[in-house]
């Protein structure tokens, strides 16, 4: 596995946070810790017997190869309460796997011998804002029925998976939806050697790929020719294997949208889960940067300028009126996705006395990647309209 990156770094390091201020709420817990030789899954064995123990802290348990390891684990009348702390909203989409966690944590603590009566999730208000109690930040909400079903079904199915995984065999490659991110799949499993594969095509359907999968295509070249594809995956599919870029009949029509002069405007946000600044909530993202570039005509000289906010504070009046200042009244402002629209409509409804410019700005921008996604693909788009693989393939990157 590659090292963590600086983001997720980050992220993790927000998570503890988090959990630290959890943990303020059980005043007497204690954090479990290896002690005398002895592993963390022993010292809270021993921690457990003790009818002093109230709550503790990252209590680990184990039971044959399986591990879990709990935010707080605190003892009740009939048994023990297990509360995992996550850094999301409690209106999450993503309950079903954190209640699927927790399931699997309180598997293995039954299988540890230990009597779990009660699972809950802990999670974030929306309505704690910046300087609140920290007792207002958190939600605890009982999932006990539901990991009582998850843990069950997890417990007939575990030890199948468990053999597999720990025997000699190396289970076969399959073609799923969860190659796309994987990070063998071009390294060393089924895209290894593959100069074209299936999963460039966009937007393909599950049955689809489930019907690659069961015939084992994972080649462009070897695509079935029954199977039906959109316009725009026989555009990928033609282009990549013709080895020559796709062009639209429209394309020079679109282009002609774009007004001169030309400004490029990329911004930049922080999203910190615990607010930053006064009045702000968590997952509040805050405009931080932006940088503009821009050019009286298609081959006239490049002219910056940015905007850098000071971490000390929250900046987005001034960055919002700098970049007023900076956009001028005429000519297309260039961008690409739709994020720079959405961040200055919340500049606009922000600050309303700036909302008449703010609109200007937002009235010309221009979407550059609406028009490439619409009348141009390169075979080194790699089925991708990310900048990273856009710009490298149309042309020579200039990093300055
Ligand atoms: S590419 Fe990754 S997810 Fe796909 S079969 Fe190989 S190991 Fe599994």
């Amino acid at each position: 596995m590659p090292p963590p990156t600086d983001a997720n770094r980050f992220r993790m390091e927000q998570g503890r946070e988090v959990t630290e201020l959890a943990r303020k709420l059980c005043p007497t817990g204690i954090l479990v810790r290896k002690s005398d030789g002895m592993t963390t899954a022993e010292v809270t064995q021993k921690l457990i017997k003790n009818p002093a123990t109230e709550t503790l802290f990252e209590a680990t348990f184990q039971s044959g190869p399986l591990i879990a390891k709990v935010d707080l684990l605190t003892r009740t009348d009939d048994g023990w309460h297990v509360q995992e702390v996550k850094s999301s909203f409690s209106d999450t989409r993503d309950i079903q796997n954190y209640v699927a966690d927790l399931a699997y944590s309180v598997m293995v603590l039954r299988r540890a011998g230990l009597l779990v009566t009660k699972a809950s999730l802990v999670l974030l208000s929306r309505d704690f804002l910046y300087g609140d109690n920290p007792k207002r930040l958190f939600e605890v909400m009982d999932h006990t029925a539901g990991v009582n079903q998850l843990s069950a079904k997890f417990d007939s199915f575990c030890d199948v998976h468990v053999s597999g995984m720990l025997g000699e065999t190396t289970p076969e490659a399959k073609l799923i939806p969860a190659c796309r991110q994987c990070l063998y799949f071009d390294k060393t499993c089924l895209g290894k050697g593959v100069n074209h594969t299936v999963l460039e095509l966009p937007s393909l359907h599950k049955t689809k790929l489930n019907r690659l999968s069961d015939d084992n295509i994972v080649d462009l070249r070897e695509l079935p020719p029954d199977l039906v594809l959109t316009e725009r995956q026989r555009v990928v599919r033609d282009s990549a294997l013709s080895g020559k870029p796709f062009f639209s009949d429209n394309l020079p029509k679109s282009l002609e949208s774009i007004d001169w002069p030309c400004y490029y405007l990329d911004f930049e946000t922080v999203m910190t889960v615990l607010p930053l600044y006064e009045g702000q909530g968590c997952h509040q993202q805050i405009l931080t940067q932006f940088s503009l570039h821009h050019r009286d005509t298609i081959d006239g000289e490049i002219h910056h300028q940015e905007f850098l906010a000071d971490a000390d504070r929250e900046c987005e009046r001034e960055l919002a009126e700098s970049l007023i200042d900076a956009v001028g009244g005429k000519g297309s402002i260039l961008v690409y996705g739709n994020f720079e629209s959405t961040r200055i409509k919340s500049l606009r409804d922000r600050f309303p006395d700036l909302k008449p410019s703010l609109e200007a700005i937002r009235n010309r921008l221009v979407n550059l990647l609406g028009i490439i996604r619409a009348n141009l693909y390169h075979p080194e788009f790699r089925g991708s309209f990310s900048v990273k693989y856009v710009l490298p393939a149309l042309g020579p990157v200039n990093t300055k």
